[in-house]
């Protein structure tokens, strides 16, 4: 009978957490490093703390749901995919259920039930887990890993190590780059990293005095020089600096890349996407026929927020208090414009730290997507987002995590 390897895992995150799982399935002896205490700081963040672990789209809409190179992912979800995370869960008691555009999530509506399974899992397969463990050096000879070095304590051997450190934002659940910074010393280039799925801030102070406001079914077109990006109708939230909410966060990585290339970018925000320019007009003029009596920012106020009404009659120096049947064509032309595109300079993100994802990492080219594997250094293996790979919001980015975690845990046992 063939020995078990020695599997290390570095990052007790989704994907080293798969990855271990896997690996000990196959037989292997497998280490699992955890700086933190606990294991999925991050996990238990995601989703609102209700965990989306995967959508229900197929394949080809899951390749188009990464902002570049999805694809590259194509080995790992043949081996594992939205049903094998579904079936996998399902079949050690947690039940799945689907919502809005697919989104998948655990019944009990809680992140921890998802890590609870993961855990446990981990110890049935007897994986030694080391907690509070940082590790900060890895020894590789003729370019094959041998070991691996912990703060203040003794090297681990290993015939196979994987890493899963994760990315850089949300530092405190563990997620500090540790893994990418070592993984560039061993020769690997890394694709600059930046924040993803951010909220953004802009120049004009009323966003704050809208803070917490939600504006329902509406879409934002990021405009830069010639160039312009429209996000899907959809939810847009005020912040107390700027603009947050599904559509900024799905689209902020193009925007991130222009702001950081120095280019400037306006955000146009359409408050009526399914009306023309000229339907809103004849809207208007019938409130205005029917509501000849009323202020003018009373019948706004049907349709719109309130405190953005408010701030529209100010940023268009209209007397809010006039009656509609004084407004004139060239006011009224105003907030027809308004309505369409609502105009705010996007300066940056607006905190770095609280980006849900890290762009960039680890270049896929230095990776075989076969098996996870570094193309640099033999028995080393890569999962989950330190790797060149990002995701939409709605489940891509740990149905990411599963799947490479999964093919690096098969590899390494390999
Ligand atoms: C607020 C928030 C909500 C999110 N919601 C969703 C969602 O609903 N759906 C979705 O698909 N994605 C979501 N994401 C993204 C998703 O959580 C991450 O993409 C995913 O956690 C990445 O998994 P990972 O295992 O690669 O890395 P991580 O989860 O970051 O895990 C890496 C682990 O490695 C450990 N580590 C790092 N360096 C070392 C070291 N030197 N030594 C030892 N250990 C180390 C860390 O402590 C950490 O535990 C969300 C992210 C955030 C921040």
């Amino acid at each position: 009978m063939r020995r078990a390897k020695k599997v290390v895992v570095v990052g007790g995150g989704p994907a080293g957490m798969m990855a271990a799982i896997r690996a000990s399935q196959l037989g292997q002896k497998v280490t699992l490093i955890e700086k933190n205490n606990i294991l999925g700081k991050k996990l238990l963040l995601s989703g609102n703390e209700r965990c989306n672990l995967t959508n229900a789209n197929n394949v080809d809409v899951f390749f188009e749901g990464y902002s570049k190179n999805g694809e590259f992912l194509r080995d790992a979800f043949k081996l594992f995919f939205n049903r094998d995370i579904i079936e996998f869960f399902e079949s050690r008691g947690l039940k799945l259920k689907t919502e809005k555009d697919g989104r998948i999530f655990p019944e009990t509506n809680r992140a921890t039930s998802v890590r609870d399974i993961l855990k446990k899992e981990l110890l049935r397969n007897k994986v030694k887990i080391i907690y509070g463990a940082q590790m900060v050096d890895i020894v590789v000879q003729d370019k094959k890993v041998q070991s691996v070095g912990l703060m203040g304590a003794p090297f681990i051997s290993a015939n196979s190590l994987i890493l899963a450190t994760g990315g850089i934002t949300y530092g405190s659940t563990g997620s500090t780059g540790e893994g990418i910074r070592l993984a560039e010393v061993l020769g690997h280039k890394i694709v600059s990293l930046r924040p993803g799925l951010a909220a953004l801030k802009t120049d004009k102070t009323y966003p704050s005095a809208l803070e917490g406001s939600t504006l329902k079914e509406v879409s934002v077109t990021f405009v830069c020089g010639r160039k312009q990006i429209t996000s899907h109708v959809g939810d847009l939230l005020f912040t107390r600096v700027g603009i947050s909410g599904p559509i900024i966060l799905s689209i902020s990585g193009k925007v991130i890349d222009w702001l950081t290339d120095g280019k400037k970018v306006v955000a146009s925000v359409d408050l009526s996407p399914s009306l023309s320019r000229e339907e809103i007009d004849t809207q208007l003029m019938k409130e205005i026929i029917a509501n000849s009596k009323k202020n003018i920012s009373n019948v706004l106020k049907k349709n719109l927020p309130s405190r953005l009404v408010d701030i529209a009659m100010e940023v268009l120096e209209i007397t809010p208090g006039g009656q509609v049947s004084q407004l004139t064509s060239k006011n009224r032309k105003k907030i027809v414009s308004f309505l369409k595109g609502m105009n705010l300079k996007v300066i940056g993100v607006s905190s770095f730290e609280k980006a849900m994802i890290t762009r960039g990492g680890i270049s896929l080219k230095e990776i075989n997507p076969k098996m996870m594997a570094s193309r640099k250094v033999n028995g080393l293996f890569f999962a989950g987002e330190m790797i060149d790979l990002d995701g939409d919001t709605g489940g891509y980015n740990l149905q990411e995590a599963f799947s490479t975690g999964y093919l690096a845990g098969e590899s390494a046992a390999k």
